[in-house]
């Protein structure tokens, strides 16, 4: 199978070679020599065996994280130098972008044009924006006034310093762009990172790790643990040598990576599932809704933390959004990530296409209807057709539990204040998308809704200047922007009397 893909050289090469893991600047096999196995999602067949590491091999690279921390050649670079290193990082994922795109396109399944321009192009994209941090991270200066000192001449100041030692656990839908977006104001704070990637996609980050060590980074500041959830994952999260954890993953997974998190008091942030709803108002511009609203949810499969899966529409326009929605579903071409005419690849797993498929069953036992698809697509791989939901109501477990694959829920509303309750009638608040361009109905929304991200005639569009993160049971914290590199700092008083 691999063969008629057509794979480079560079990509053939690796894949014969990804049998690491990667501790202080080497690979490294698990200790007790455990291994786990990765899959092409179109076919089927395993790629690679990978170290499942344990909670000595967590042990190792968290010691192997903190020693870098305390090495004046990482502790004492000056922020210039750390942004100069971040750009390297980047310029090197640009100058390999055709390799990565191939390893994460075969391993997860996703188009290797996507996974070129949208994966890897976005990975660079957001450690350049994080590179301009370094420089820019700063304290503030203030004059103090206590009441008890009247005539001492105080003075106080604040400064921003890196909380240590990250670890940081992915899921597997975005692999590479998971890892830059830990990495980036990891890095650009000045800590050391030991990063778990999901075991159904390990292979960019190990890719990525060889990257970090070509452009300079001291040995040591970036490890990545390879390994299962409920052992490396655990064993990370409850490391009492790690300052920080950051997490990407299930609502289910991220409270108890939280819970034990916090028995270390390690410092948290969680970024979790969604149900994010699609709002079409009546003035919408029915065609570019329907698109839209089709991109929300299928791209990537579905499997995308802000997938629009809930498709709300005024009464006056459903039926044709809902149907054009539903024909692009009938129309979309399925296949392997190297097929040019791929509309559509895998879902990650077997794993993932039974609880998909086990959702739409539910969905349609308990009265749904399916405008489009409804089961998985006779052939080879775990594939799910494109699926199109009507007659739900809100109480359905398709309406309020996270899918993560190409279902659509789609139904019919009155008036704004109704469309928001409903919006807002799921535990999650991660993003919503308004369509219209009636700014008095926009903006009294907006506020309205919660989500960490609104976007209006657009959606799951980011970009690393704007704050990205949950509301409700979406998540703690926030990633990109200002708020994502100050999270890997711990800010310092002092009070000086002079
Ligand atoms: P998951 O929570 O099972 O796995 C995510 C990561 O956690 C993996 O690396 C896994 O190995 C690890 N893990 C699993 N069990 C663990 C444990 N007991 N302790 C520590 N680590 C553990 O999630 P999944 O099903 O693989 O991924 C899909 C989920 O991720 C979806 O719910 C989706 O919404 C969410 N997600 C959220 C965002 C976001 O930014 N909010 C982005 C992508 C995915």
């Amino acid at each position: 199978m691999l063969e008629q893909y057509g794979l480079s050289a560079e990509s053939r090469a690796f894949l014969e070679t990804a049998n690491f893991m990667w501790i202080d600047g080497e690979p490294v096999q698990a200790a007790a020599g455990q291994t786990f196995e990765a899959f092409d999602p179109a076919s089927g067949q395993p790629i690679a065996a990978l170290p499942a590491a344990q909670a000595e091999d967590v042990d190792r690279a968290v010691a192997s994280a903190r020693a870098a921390f305390d090495n004046p050649a990482w502790r004492m670079m000056r922020p210039n130098q750390r942004e100069r290193l971040i750009h390297r990082l980047a310029d090197l994922i640009e100058a390999n972008a055709p390799q990565l795109a191939e390893l994460e396109a075969l391993n997860n399944g996703k188009g290797v044009k996507i996974a070129r321009y949208g994966d890897v192009a976005s990975a660079v994209n957001y450690l350049r924006y994080m590179a301009g941090w370094p420089t820019k991270l700063e304290g503030q200066t203030m004059e103090p006034s206590v009441p008890y000192m009247p005539d001492a001449n105080l003075f106080g100041y604040t400064r921003r310093e890196p909380v240590g030692v990250v670890g940081a656990i992915i899921p597997w839908n975005f692999p590479l762009v998971m890892a830059a977006w830990k990495l980036g104001p990891a890095l650009a704070a000045g800590c050391t990172v030991v990063l778990k990637p999901a075991e159904e996609t390990p292979l960019t980050a190990l890719r990525l790790a060889q990257l970090v060590q070509e452009a300079g980074f001291p040995p040591g500041v970036v490890n990545v643990v390879t390994g299962l959830g409920d052992q490396a994952g655990a064993a990370l999260a409850a490391h009492p040598g790690v300052n920080k954890i950051t997490f990407t993953g299930s609502t289910e997974v991220g409270k108890l990576v939280g819970k034990a998190a916090i028995d270390n008091m390690a410092r948290l942030s969680l970024e979790l599932g969604g149900k994010s709803p699609v709002i079409v108002l009546p003035d919408a511009d029915i065609k570019a809704a329907v698109r839209g609203a089709a991109n929300a949810i299928f791209f990537n499969q579905g499997q995308v933390c802000t997938a629009g899966s809930r498709l709300y529409v005024h009464r006056s326009i459903f039926d044709q959004v809902a149907e054009g929605v539903a024909s692009i579903a009938d129309k979309m071409v399925l296949g392997d990530a190297f097929n040019d005419a791929t509309q559509m690849g895998p879902l990650v797993s077997a794993r993932q296409q039974q609880r998909v498929l086990g959702y739409i069953e539910q969905g349609l036992r308990q009265g749904a209807e399916a405008l489009a698809g409804g089961g998985a697509a006779e052939r080879d791989g775990y594939f799910v057709k494109p699926t199109v939901l009507s007659q739900v109501n809100d109480q359905m477990s398709v309406v309020q539990q996270e899918i993560f694959g190409p279902v659509l829920v789609a139904d019919s509303f009155s008036d704004l204040d109704e469309v928001l309750a409903r919006a807002n009638g799921t535990q999650y608040g991660l993003g919503a998308s308004l369509w219209s361009n009636d700014l008095k109905a926009v903006h009294y929304m907006i506020p309205r809704i919660q989500a960490g991200t609104v976007w209006v005639n657009t959606h799951n569009v980011l970009d690393p200047a704007l704050p990205f993160g949950g509301y409700k049971q979406s998540g703690i914290g926030r990633e990109m922007a200002r708020q994502a590199v100050e999270s890997f700092t711990e800010t310092k008083a002092v009070l000086m009397n002079l």
